[in-house]
């Protein structure tokens, strides 16, 4: 059976869940969130990521209704949600801390919000169960806060959030609390309840290996604007800046001069060294400065000088990062350039190929390099 693939933002015909509107947010004289404007769509799993500082906070804050957009207005479902208090929004915020109430059970703290709205006990327990039963919780219902683990808290933190079944859920940092292994679990698990429930998840993250495994969205933010909206997969193989590039994942950015020849740039780079050949669909004019941006695990490195290969630089190696399963070289070319290249360690070390001061040869094909103006 042919799978749709998820893309409302694609589809001109889709209404966004939320719509920024040039929206501008300062705090006294400094502007935080600097006229943006954005759409997010329903049953999307929606990232925001930058450097400390960038407005993501903002962001998530004005959508809760904790703060108010100085100039322009914030959308969902179509109707401006200003004169909405945060507790009439159909919109849940999950904080770091979880904020559990140390004093009551899982099952009270999940109940909570819903006892406050309703008086219908059946009605409540019968939600509460279902809440247990989607976070894999029932057996820990009637424990406290602190008689569970990181991990078990924070989907008791989810359930809660969930319980009264939000159109948006706004995470904070929502995995920032765990170990890198169980994060790792989690972020699988938050994927599977988001999908199962439906809920538009916003979501702020440091890390963004986390944001490209849970998203189908990212959001690259600096200074209170948007530098790039687009798929995780598209972000790290299509990066629309320099920016972009060099915030998500490794990457070796070349500086020289660049132009165009037929569907491809050549690209001097340096004396002496080879010109490179980059194909891509972006016009970036005839020729002028430009970059050159290329991945680690896309450069080949051998002993032997490959043919028939459109990049060939020779170098020398300066370094070697040993991750277990891969291990990144770092090799110098004659003119001090530094190029990364990754291979996968499928072979027991003591039969590893190359070590340091070896003279290499690094290759990539013609698709693989990414050219990009400032
Ligand atoms: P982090 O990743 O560190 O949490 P962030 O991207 O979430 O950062 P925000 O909390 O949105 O950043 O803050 C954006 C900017 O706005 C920061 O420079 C911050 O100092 C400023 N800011 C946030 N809230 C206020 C406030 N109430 N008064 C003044 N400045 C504020």
């Amino acid at each position: 059976m042919a799978q749709t693939v998820f893309a409302p933002w694609a589809d001109p015909n889709e209404k966004p869940l939320i719509e920024f509107r040039n929206v501008t947010k300062r705090f006294g004289d400094f502007t935080a969130i600097d006229d943006l404007s954005l759409d997010i769509y329903a049953r999307e799993f929606f990232a925001l990521l930058g450097p400390s500082g960038c407005g993501k906070t903002t962001m998530m804050r004005m959508l809760a209704g904790f703060e108010a957009p100085t100039e322009g207005s914030i959308l969902l479902s179509g109707h401006d949600i200003a004169p909405v208090p945060p507790n009439k929004r159909a919109v849940n915020m999950m904080f770091q801390s979880y904020a559990l109430f140390p004093h009551l059970s899982v099952w009270e703290n999940i109940a909570f919000g819903l006892k406050r709205e309703s008086k219908d006990k059946a009605a409540i327990a019968a939600r509460v169960d279902e809440m247990l039963k989607l976070t894999r919780l029932e057996k820990f219902a009637r424990r406290k806060p602190h008689q569970i683990s990181g991990g078990q808290r924070q989907r008791v933190a989810l359930a809660r959030s969930l319980a009264k079944a939000p159109k948006l859920l706004l995470l904070d940092e929502p995995l920032g609390a765990l170990d890198k292994k169980l994060r790792q679990d989690t972020q699988f698990e938050l994927m599977d309840i988001q999908e199962k429930t439906g809920t538009t998840f916003v979501i702020v993250t440091h890390d963004q290996e986390e944001a490209m495994t849970v998203a189908s969205r990212v959001a690259v933010m600096d200074e209170g604007k948007l530098i790039q909206v687009a798929t995780p997969a598209q972000i790290y193989e299509q990066p629309g800046s320099i920016y972009v590039a060099d915030f998500i994942g490794e990457v070796t950015i070349l500086e020289g001069h660049g132009e165009k020849v037929g569907d491809a740039y050549e690209f001097a780079f340096a004396e002496g060294q080879p010109r490179l050949h980059a194909k891509t669909s972006r016009d970036l004019g005839a020729a002028g400065r430009m970059y050159l941006a290329i991945r680690p695990e896309k450069v080949s490195i051998s002993a032997d000088k490959p043919e028939d290969t459109p990049n060939v630089l020779k170098g020398r190696i300066l370094d070697i990062a040993y991750l277990g399963n891969i291990s990144t070289y770092h090799v110098e070319l004659s003119n001090g350039q530094i190029i990364k290249a990754q291979e996968a360690n499928t072979r027991r070390l003591s039969r590893r190929s190359f070590t340091w001061e070896d003279e290499v040869w690094l290759s990539w094909t013609d698709t693989a390099a990414v050219v990009l103006e400032r």
